[in-house]
């Protein structure tokens, strides 16, 4: 096992990550930038090494800034967390040349993965469903384009090959519309991610999204953890998240699940990884792959009891994962709310300080935050705060739980969500279980207009 291990990212899942080490014995080297250095966690760790200004770009995203931490502080390997660094293959290169350890897939695999095009046909070569489309990148000849369109049917959406975070897509619903979107699309796929390959798929109009948690080790062995339903979302980002996924048969859940184990093999994938999928009509539909640590991790946890970042990090140190797939077992049923400092209706952020800090507590309750009284939350990074996560015998237990969690939560000094979760939580049609991927925005939308 690594005797130091520096964690190259920030927030709850720096912590997060902290106390996986711990546990496993290991020390930890923290960094930060100029904006985090008085957070908890930072003092927390055993060694904290300032890598630059708050700007992102000048700190947690400062390749050689990191590289020369671990060196100074004799770390072995390099926890990316998510964001940041964490699937960029050319960082995980220069860790693995400089003689760290990337606690990650290897370099060639992100950069498989992280290309969509070569990602979907990497998926359907193992036999993972993907959501039908132009096979791979869209040609230039603007019949050709036409054609291609009308093979896969309107609606279809133009995809960048190398987009992200919800960027770089467009909906087509006519043939008058084709041409003029896929010349956007690949103009700003350019801009943005520097690559101006864009492909197309039939657009879904009323999925749901539903993953697959996966861990391989080095030696080709590779189980998946179950699914996770993230379908509410707000702008393509995730609100709330839960496992299992309602109203869809194990059975099903294991055929989709063992693809995704089996596509690890056969790209020899090492590390945590989710498969992230479409669900619509009883149906599964590939879209992409995550190569790191999620967000949502912990309610996959919870089901399971399987600490997914211990495992990073065994499998990472060379270990041979410990369990078979027919030792994975799924018990009850867990939720995460993400906590963001944002308004909770217009979602404007609300960075500042925190004058009052109440987390909640009891049966089948966990806080992942790294926030106190008195904790200032820096303008700079993402508005989330922290993540609660509620766990019960039955989906019904855990909403109930989650409600009196919420309950009990008090923030104060900067706006958050919880209300948003508080009305989710009550919401009919959540309680139901089920909703698409439209659902929340939608319900936003209706609401505004009763207001006005
Ligand atoms: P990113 O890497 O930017 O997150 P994804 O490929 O994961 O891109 O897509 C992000 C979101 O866009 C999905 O969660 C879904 O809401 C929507 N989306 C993507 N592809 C389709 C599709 N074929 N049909 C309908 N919605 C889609």
């Amino acid at each position: 096992m690594f005797e130091k291990v520096l964690i190259a990212n920030r927030g709850e899942i720096a912590l997060r990550i902290q106390r996986a080490c711990r546990e496993l014995g290991i020390k930890t080297v923290v960094v930060h930038s100029e904006a985090d250095r008085e957070a908890k966690y930072v003092k927390l760790a055993d060694e904290s090494v300032c890598i630059g200004p708050a700007a992102s770009s000048q700190s947690y995203l400062n390749v050689p800034a990191i590289i020369s931490a671990a060196e100074v502080t004799d770390a072995e390997a390099i926890h990316p967390g998510y964001g940041f660094l964490s699937e960029n293959a050319d960082f995980a290169e220069r860790v693995e040349k400089s003689g760290f350890s990337f606690i990650g897939p290897r370099p060639e695999t992100i950069r498989l993965m992280g290309d969509k095009v070569s990602a979907k046909d990497a998926m359907k070569a193992a036999g993972v469903p993907c959501v039908p489309g132009s096979d791979g990148a869209l040609p230039d000849d603007p019949k050709e384009l036409v054609r291609i369109a009308k093979s896969v049917g309107y609606p279809v959406i133009i995809k960048a090959a190398g987009g992200g975070g919800g960027r770089g897509m467009r909906v087509v619903h006519t043939e008058a519309a084709l041409i003029n979107a896929v010349n956007m699309t690949r103009t700003e796929a350019q801009t943005a991610f520097g690559n101006p390959m864009v492909y197309m798929e039939k657009f879904l109009e009323n999925p749901r999204h539903v993953e697959i948690q996966v861990l391989a080790d080095s030696f080709r062995n590779a189980v998946y953890l179950g699914e996770r339903d993230c379908s509410m979302q707000r702008r393509h980002q995730k609100v709330i998240e839960e496992a299992p996924a309602p109203h869809i048969a194990p059975r099903h859940i294991a055929r989709i699940g063992e693809r995704c184990a089996d596509a690890c093999r056969r790209i020899n994938y090492r590390g945590a990884g989710t498969f992230e999928f479409l669900y619509e009509n009883g149906e599964f539909y590939f879209i992409e792959m995550n190569t790191r640590v999620q967000v949502e991790h912990p309610v996959t946890e919870a089901i399971t009891g399987v600490d997914i970042v211990q495992e990073q990090i065994r499998i990472a140190a060379g270990e041979k994962l410990r369990f078979r797939q027919k030792d994975i077992t799924f018990k009850g049923h867990a939720i995460e709310c993400r906590i963001n400092a944002e308004d909770p209706f217009t979602f404007v952020p609300s960075p500042g300080k925190i004058s009052f800090w109440h987390p909640p507590g009891g049966p089948g309750i966990r806080v992942d935050s790294h926030v106190y009284d008195g904790y200032t939350v820096p303008p700079h990074y993402d508005s989330m705060i922290g993540k609660l996560i509620a766990y019960g015998d039955s989906r019904e237990q855990a909403i109930r739980r989650m409600r009196i969690a919420l309950s009990e939560m008090s923030v104060e000094g900067i706006k958050t969500n919880i209300a948003l979760h508080q009305e989710l939580m009550m919401d009919a049609n959540f309680v139901k279980g089920g909703t698409s991927i439209h659902y929340l925005e939608h319900k936003l939308a209706a609401k505004g207009e009763v207001k006005k």
